[in-house]
């Protein structure tokens, strides 16, 4: 079922759901399983797996290194297949402009479509590791709306080079990505919620918000975003704290403000185990406030590990 009727038909209760992220390369699905099995009692009617880009790795050869691109995390739509076999819950895998020709996204798309995959995220991707900016690939798409187009052409029957579709046209459901903080390269918030509105307008079904740890951003952005015409759900995307480290490494990577107060609490902790605690409790407050703004949906950055997710769930669904 698409994101969009599952929302319709909570008839404005708040749904959970969360976003994991592929094993590395040369690891069991195993492990992924034991971390989704405990969430599961929460029933999440979606749950999206992340695709990550490629990067080059230094092979040893001869005495010389060899450079060779390789994506780390490969097997996102064969996790999407394998938890909706497994679980019986509708999954989104995240489709990227980066490191992909339209070629490759017909055929991946094809595949999601033959698999019963009905929604998908439209991403641009970031710039790969050793880059600056983002490029886009050769025969690729430069910004998520070109992916939002070809999406939509394909459930029209419009695939590349003139081919039509006979018959059994797909029909996905799209989300693309929203910043309450706006993205790092735009050039404001302003400018960034028009690209947003360009991508709602080129097809987009429903938003999916970047991390954010005051909800007052998430609140003016949905607002801005409604001034703006943009009238699909924005779903709200939240992660707790987990580690120290975090205070640093989140805003470097996500360009997002953290808290006063968050800080301060976290500054308090003597181990990670006291702040991963901070995280959980701040998490809580955050859902319960967004539960009565009357959110669609919590969706929850897992990373890869459940626990933390799971204590929130538990306190909140
Ligand atoms: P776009 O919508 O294309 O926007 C990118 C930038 O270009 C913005 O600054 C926008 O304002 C600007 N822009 C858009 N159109 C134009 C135009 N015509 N002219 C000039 N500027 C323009 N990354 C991954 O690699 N894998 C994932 O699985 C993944 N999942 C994500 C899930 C969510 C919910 C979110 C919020 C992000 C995710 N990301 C993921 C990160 C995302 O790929 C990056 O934030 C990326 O830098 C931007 O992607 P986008 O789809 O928002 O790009």
């Amino acid at each position: 079922m698409k994101v969009t009727e599952h929302i319709k038909q909570a008839k404005g209760k708040t749904l959970f759901s969360f976003e994991i992220i592929p094993p590395k390369k040369g690891n069991s699905i195993q492990e992924l399983y034991r971390n989704i099995d405990p969430l599961m009692e929460f029933n999440p009617p979606f749950i999206d797996v992340t695709t990550s880009r490629e990067e080059y790795v230094y092979i040893e050869k001869g005495g010389l290194l060899d450079r060779k691109i390789t994506r780390m995390r490969p097997g996102t739509v064969g996790i999407c297949a394998a938890i909706k076999h497994k679980y019986d819950v509708d999954t989104v895998p995240h489709v990227l402009c980066g490191g992909f020709t339209k070629e490759e996204t017909e055929y991946l798309l094809v595949d999601c479509h033959y698999l019963g995959i009905q929604n998908v995220m439209a991403l641009r991707g970031d710039a790969m590791k050793h880059q600056n900016y983002f490029e886009a690939t050769k025969g690729g798409h430069q910004y998520a709306k070109g992916l939002v187009e070809q999406i939509q052409n394909l459930n029209q029957g419009k695939y590349l080079h003139d081919v039509m579709e006979a018959d059994g046209c797909s029909d996905f459901c799209i989300g693309v990505a929203g910043y309450p903080e706006k993205h790092i390269e735009s050039p404001s918030l302003k400018s960034d919620l028009k690209r947003l509105r360009e991508k709602v307008d080129a097809g987009a079904d429903y938003v999916v918000t970047q991390m954010f740890f005051d909800n007052q951003k998430y609140f003016e952005f949905v607002e801005a975003a409604k001034d703006m015409g943009i009238d699909v759900p924005i779903i709200p995307g939240i992660k707790p704290i987990a580690i120290a480290k975090h205070l640093q490494l989140l805003p470097q990577v996500f360009k997002i403000d953290l808290p006063e107060d968050l800080i301060t609490a976290v500054e308090g902790c003597k181990t990670n185990k006291e702040v991963r605690q901070v995280g959980v409790e701040w998490c809580i407050q955050q859902s319960k406030e967004l539960i009565d703004y009357g959110v669609p949906v919590l969706h929850y950055y897992s990373m890869g590990k459940s626990s933390n997710v799971q204590q929130i769930a538990s306190a909140i669904f």
